[in-house]
């Protein structure tokens, strides 16, 4: 039984093209800086999103993390949403090895955070308060594209009030995709981006930072204290630039079957939230674990909520949504 995994962008394998690239991949020690695919998934990034700089770490959560100290020293605040994964979902790293306090904002249907509420937490002058350094956004928001002319008005906002502009771009080829933009006209906007290469790009491991000069030096430091630093890991970058160079223009199919799944499962009267590229939340609420085993028992994967998360990939075919929605209406009937 082939298996369709819908819990996550991050289960794909990397494509015989990128493997290829990865076991070709010239490699040297990239803690001396010495390794050239590293080196050019870096500077490629920082090219086409428009910085200095660049940084090759890990995972998306050292990304964030450095990040947020880059920007943030001891006693500073950064602004973030209730929900983001830069609040929520990073084991409080920020707090606990930045000893950066968060102040989260409850954030709005569409995926921003109201910048009237985000002016209204940043904090006086005084003595008695952390001192508010940073506005944190991410896009796209649990699959949302924020709009343009929202982050136009951020950017107003931050630099108005002196604050640095912070984007979780996790996802960001999806946005820019999904706008039929050029990913620099989201990230002009932003002081630093953290791009991740193993979420619907497809590698199996890997995420950029982007930001100043200064601020990437400042980031690399950091990485090597936090135990980011890898030696010949140009296979993985390999695999980042493959995906860059080949893997970009296709989020639009995962968009595309997330829209018809999101469909389909509508019109059996499920209530689906509006899909805007490879997220399809459905309100499944206390029947979420028996769907799990229902669906397991089929060979579709999800990982079981309330507000059920259905994530389209690169080894998700256009094949499989038919079966997907097949196997919910199924349940149903059960
Ligand atoms: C996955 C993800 C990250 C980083 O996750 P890692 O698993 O640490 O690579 C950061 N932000 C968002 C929005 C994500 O979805």
């Amino acid at each position: 039984m082939s298996l369709i995994d819908l819990r996550s962008d991050t289960v794909t394998q990397p494509t015989a093209g990128m493997r290829l690239a990865m076991e070709r991949a010239e490699l040297g020690d990239d803690v001396y800086g010495e390794d050239p695919s590293v080196n050019r998934l870096e500077a490629t990034l920082a090219e086409r999103l428009g910085f200095a700089a660049a940084l090759f770490v890990p995972t998306g959560t050292m990304s964030n993390l450095l990040g947020l100290m880059a920007h943030c020293e001891r006693g500073d605040e950064y602004i973030v949403g209730q929900q983001a994964h830069t609040y929520k979902y990073e084991g409080g790293g920020a707090a606990v090895l930045g000893s950066i306090q968060p102040q989260p904002i409850e954030g709005e249907a569409d995926g921003s955070l109201d910048l009237g509420k985000v002016e209204a937490a940043i904090k006086q002058d005084d003595f008695h308060f952390a001192r508010t350094r940073l506005l944190a956004l991410e896009n796209t928001m649990q699959g949302k594209v924020l709009p343009m002319e929202y982050l136009v008005a951020a950017r107003e906002l931050t630099r108005r009030r002196g604050l640095g502009l912070h984007l979780d771009g996790a996802r960001l080829y999806n946005a820019a995709v999904k706008l039929g933009l050029d990913a620099g006209e989201i990230t002009r906007h932003f002081d630093s981006v953290s791009v991740c290469l193993s979420k619907g790009l497809g590698a199996p491991v890997g995420s950029v930072l982007c930001g100043s000069e200064a601020l990437i030096a400042k980031a690399r430091r950091l990485r090597k204290m936090v135990g980011g630093g890898m030696r010949q890991a140009g296979m993985l970058a390999a695999a980042g630039l493959y995906a860059l160079d080949h893997q970009v223009e296709r989020l639009a199919e995962d968009h595309a079957n997330a829209e018809r799944l999101g469909a389909g499962l509508r019109e059996l009267g499920f209530e689906v939230e509006p899909v805007q590229s490879n997220m399809v939340y459905v309100q499944i609420g206390e029947r979420a674990r028996p769907l799990g085993e229902f669906l397991a028992a089929r060979g579709i994967r999800v990982s079981p909520a309330a507000r059920l998360r259905l994530v389209t990939h690169l080894d998700v075919q256009g094949g499989d949504i038919a079966p997907v929605i097949e196997a919910f209406a199924a349940f149903q009937k059960a």
